[in-house]
């Protein structure tokens, strides 16, 4: 088998990167940055995002982990301290594979030309460096509202635990493959009218969102944003594709929710 390990770059992660690079090739794991199995992500969700993006283009052939290195994440869910059981689990493999749902985003361009597409884990936001977004929104091709305010977070299930709860979106479970829709601070008068609540589509439901006068967009996918001039239409809805998780022990969503926001115990360890 062969595995790449993605580190935050941090002494602590360096080290981890280090011992559990060479035990695994002791194993006679193969690390490969190019085409990698299994790739190890050292760090925090953070540094998760990073890796699960740079090797987005072979999701069906690559399975991640993450080990985290500050406190606990939703992706980077095993500790240093069980280090040495981790590296003989990956040894042993095979091992069991869970999939989380993905969110694809479509951006198009006034003029023809080509189009952006972006897998997101967590979620894209839509905002703007000067005043408010003013869109359209279509759902499953039918006009639902014209939303002018902050922008909009659409995030995906297992995304729904970060900028989407800030936004005072709802938590859902990755088994249910769906997106979240969530409002930055909706602009709510006589004009302009929107639902206000998130809103929670399921696959197959694409949301398409149509700027009226301004086209210009801070458009951020996970960890990056990008400037967009002249945009036509930003497209969202679940992605055909899944990240896959390399599971050597159980750990419920459910644990990982109540472990990072309620409980001051992590029983992870
Ligand atoms: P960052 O601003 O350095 O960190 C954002 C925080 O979000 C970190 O504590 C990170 O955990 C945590 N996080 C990431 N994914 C998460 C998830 N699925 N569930 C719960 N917490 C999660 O940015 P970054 O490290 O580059 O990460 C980008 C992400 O930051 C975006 O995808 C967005 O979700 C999030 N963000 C959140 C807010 C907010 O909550 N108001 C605002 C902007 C962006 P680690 O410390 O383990 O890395």
């Amino acid at each position: 088998m062969k595995f790449k390990i993605v580190s935050k770059g941090d002494d602590r992660s360096e080290k981890i990167k280090a011992t559990m690079r060479n035990y695994l090739t002791e194993f006679d794991l193969e690390y490969c940055r190019e085409e990698p199995d299994l790739v190890i992500s050292v760090g925090g969700d953070g540094t998760f995002l990073e890796a699960f993006h740079r090797y987005n283009h072979r999701l069906e052939k690559t399975a991640f982990i993450g080990v985290h290195t500050g406190h606990l994440g939703f992706y980077a869910d095993w500790v240093p301290e069980e280090l040495e059981k981790l590296i003989i689990e990956i040894a042993k493999t095979p091992y069991q594979v869970v999939e989380y749902p993905l969110l694809e985003v479509i951006i198009r361009p006034q003029s023809g030309g080509n189009e952006d597409r972006f897998l997101a884990l967590n979620e894209a936001t839509i905002k703007t460096p000067d005043g408010s977004v003013v869109f359209d929104v279509d759902i499953k091709g039918e006009h639902f509202e014209t939303f002018r305010g902050d922008g909009l977070c659409i995030s995906t299930p297992s995304g729904s635990t970060a900028y989407n709860k800030a936004l005072g979106g709802g938590i859902i479970h990755p088994t249910l493959e769906a997106i979240q829709l969530t409002e930055m601070a909706s602009i709510n008068n006589r004009v302009f009218r929107t639902i206000g609540s998130p809103l929670i589509l399921p696959k197959h439901h694409t949301c398409l969102l149509k700027p009226i006068v301004d086209r210009s967009f801070l458009i951020t996918i996970d960890h990056f944003t990008k400037n967009y001039a002249n945009v036509k239409s930003i497209q969202c809805r679940v992605a055909k594709e899944k990240i896959r998780f390399a599971r050597f022990r159980p750990f419920p969503f459910w644990n990982r929710v109540r472990d990072s926001f309620v409980s001051d115990n992590d029983h992870s360890k």
